[in-house]
Order: structure tokens, then C-alpha cells, then sequence
């Protein structure tokens, strides 16, 4: 992709989900996700990752520690160059529906609540962020981003800017749908959320609208 198009931004999802035979986001040990094990794999794709041309690594895992890890990791094959990305405040959302049944993600037993958060607390949510911009996270994420406006708002107020919001399939699905149903008006809808997410203080958005967006901009 890097060689195809130079100039295009390339993130690597640094997760293990995808390659786990149970779609669980770690290492399985006697039916527990294994925190350590699971961070040193994190960093080993990061570092390939990187030497396959990522400009950009973005942990979306949520094991703990993590970020220091990874960072740690692109440090020692002299990849310091490289930033991260944190998926920071990722609460466990209906809205990753679409994507789960695309990537064929879906744990095959339990669910990942043990290590994605609950979305009703905006202070846990807030303490999340901070522990991965203390362990040297470059932009901070937080996803879904339209139920989560205001982890955004505060995430944005309390630690500043680069702050990235991801606006998730399920997001991206319903409004599809509901224009394919002649309910609304796709472009108007679309545009909505990207200013909502955008005013409420993020600074990157990431959107399956990205290509739209882009001939429109
Ligand atoms: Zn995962």
C-alpha cells in the first residue's frame, strides 16, 4: 500500500482478535485472557507492522499496559519514529455489529466486557485515557464516537489535542440503512454526525465516510 500510494497515511490495527481462532483480542490461558502474554504479541505486530511500512500503530486491544509496551517494543528495533495511536476509551458498543459479522470477529465464547469498558462511566472512561497518554501515547481515540460525544468533549478539555474520534460500522450501517429505506437524507445525515463529532472536540475523524468525504471536501 506504502509503495502504491506514498503519500497516503497507512494505520496498522495492532490487535490480536483477527488471528485468534475464538476472536478473543488476547492470548486465552485456562479460559482467562493473559494480559502479559497478550502485550509482549501486541508489540511484536506492532514492530512488524512497522518494518512493513505503517506510518502509524493504533492498539485497539484494551490489554493493560499495553501502550508502554508496544512502545517499548518499536523503541528497541529502532522504530521510535513511529507514533501510536491508543484506542483509549473504547466502551463496549452494539455498534461494532457490522464489522464483528465482516472480520468474522465475534468471540466464539464469553465476550470482551472483561477488558473493553462499560460505557456508563465517564470518570473510568476518563482514567483509561490518562493511563495510556501517561504510558506515551501519541493520539488518544475514543470509539464509538457519536454515543460517546462527551468522553470526546471532556477527553478533548482534559488532555488536549491530538485527540481521534471513530465514528464505528454500526454508526456508518444506520445511516446506509435508513437512507436505502428513504428515511433520511444520506449526505445531510452524514455530515451531522462528522460536525457533531468534530465540534464536540475531536481532531481526527475516522469514518467509513472517509471516501465520500474526501470527493466532497
Ligand atoms: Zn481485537
Amino acid at each position: 500500500m506504502k509503495r502504491a500510494v506514498p503519500d497516503l497515511l497507512v494505520v496498522g490495527d495492532v490487535c490480536l482478535c483477527e488471528y485468534t481462532d475464538h476472536g478473543h483480542c488476547g492470548v486465552i490461558q485456562d479460559g482467562e485472557v493473559e494480559n502479559d502474554a497478550s502485550v509482549y504479541l501486541l508489540g511484536k505486530v506492532a514492530v512488524t507492522q512497522a518494518r512493513a511500512g505503517v506510518d502509524l500503530v493504533a492498539p485497539s486491544d484494551m490489554m493493560d499496559g499495553r501502550v508502554a509496551g508496544i512502545r517499548k517494543a518499536l523503541d528497541a528495533a529502532g522504530l521510535s519514529r513511529v507514533p501510536i495511536m491508543s484506542y483509549a476509551a473504547k466502551t463496549a458498543s452494539a455498534f461494532y455489529g457490522p464489522f464483528r459479522e465482516a472480520a468474522g470477529s465475534t468471540p466464539q465464547f464469553g465476550d470482551r466486557q472483561s477488558y473493553q469498558m462499560q460505557g456508563t462511566n465517564a470518570d473510568e472512561a476518563m482514567k483509561e485515557i490518562r493511563l495510556d497518554a501517561d504510558e506515551g501515547a501519541d493520539i488518544l481515540l475514543v470509539k464509538p464516537a457519536l454515543p460517546c460525544l462527551d468522553l470526546i468533549r471532556r477527553a478533548k478539555a482534559e488532555f488536549g489535542s491530538p485527540l481521534a474520534a471513530y465514528q464505528v460500522s454500526g454508526e456508518y450501517a444506520m445511516i446506509k440503512a435508513a437512507a436505502q429505506r428513504g428515511m433520511l437524507d444520506e449526505t445531510r445525515a452524514m455530515w451531522e454526525t462528522l460536525y457533531a463529532i468534530r465540534r464536540a472536540g475531536a481532531d481526527i475523524i475516522l469514518t467509513y465516510f472517509a471516501p465520500t468525504v474526501a470527493e466532497l471536501l
